[in-house]
């Protein structure tokens, strides 16, 4: 079975941008990994890190249970993520581990630099994990091959600068709407917490509100965009437009 992993930096970043693509792609019979590299320990106002940790932790599996997909956790800390080498043996070995034929994660520019050092950590594992003498610091086999890499779009839906990212396609995403929202309900403790830090009185307004504007670009009710990473080494073809068929459109 071919197997998908989407790689974010908290629990929710994933619920937030890509869901309803990994629905679509669970929907044809791809084995569907969730991975995030943090495990949310700032994301609250009440309870100490430890606890929101354990809450968010548990609130990630439940989510991509909804989709029969598995969670994993990488191991480091909100705010505390680094291009070093500590996260990039956790990173590899959540790559060897899942060897997928897909990744998708955030985009080089968001607006959090934890954001942005996962994407380019999970980039660089992408790489290097079927690299055979890189030590991820455990015994792992070598991932069969370098996947097709995609990032979602960023908070916001803009860069750094405010401008829109350079998508190349967006993924209709309707018929998956409901089954994004329950995923997203699952982390019930961030809805409470954006609330309070954000102003964000609607949690899940946000996400469909991003889904409506994306689903714009494409003449649809809800979509989610993506920039495929064209990097030397990686497979230029786009596999997400072979298995989606005419839910996949173009953007250039
Ligand atoms: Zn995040």
């Amino acid at each position: 079975m071919d197997r998908v992993l989407a790689f974010g930096c908290h629990p929710d970043d994933v619920e937030f941008m890509a869901t309803g693509t990994l629905a679509l792609l669970a929907d044809r019979g791809y084995e569907i990994h969730i991975a995030t590299m943090t495990g949310g320990e700032v994301g609250s106002a009440t309870h100490k890190s430890q606890e929101i940790r354990d809450i968010r932790l548990a609130e990630a599996d439940a989510a991509a249970k909804v989709i029969h997909a598995q969670y994993h956790y990488a191991g480091s800390r909100d705010l505390e993520v680094q291009y070093d080498d500590a996260h990039r043996k956790m990173t590899v070995r959540i790559m060897r581990q899942v060897d997928p034929h897909i990744v998708l994660t955030l985009p080089p520019s968001d607006y959090l630099a934890d954001h942005e050092q996962t994407s380019l950590l999970v980039r660089n594992a992408a790489y290097i994990a079927s690299v055979p003498l890189y030590d991820c610091g455990v015994p792992a086999t070598p991932a069969s091959r370098i996947p097709h890499l995609y990032y979602w779009n960023a908070v916001n839906l803009t860069d750094i600068f405010g401008r829109p990212l350079p998508l190349h396609f967006g993924v209709d995403v309707t018929s998956v709407i409901d089954t994004k929202q329950r995923m997203l309900e699952t982390h019930a403790s961030q809805g409470d917490w954006l609330a309070h830090h954000n102003d964000y009185n609607a949690y899940l307004e946000l996400m469909k509100d991003w889904s409506r504007a994306q689903g714009k670009l494409i003449g649809a009710e809800h979509g989610e965009c993506f920039i495929q990473h064209l990097g030397n080494g990686h497979p230029a073809d786009n596999i997400l437009a072979e298995v989606l068929g005419p839910l996949c459109i173009n953007l250039n």
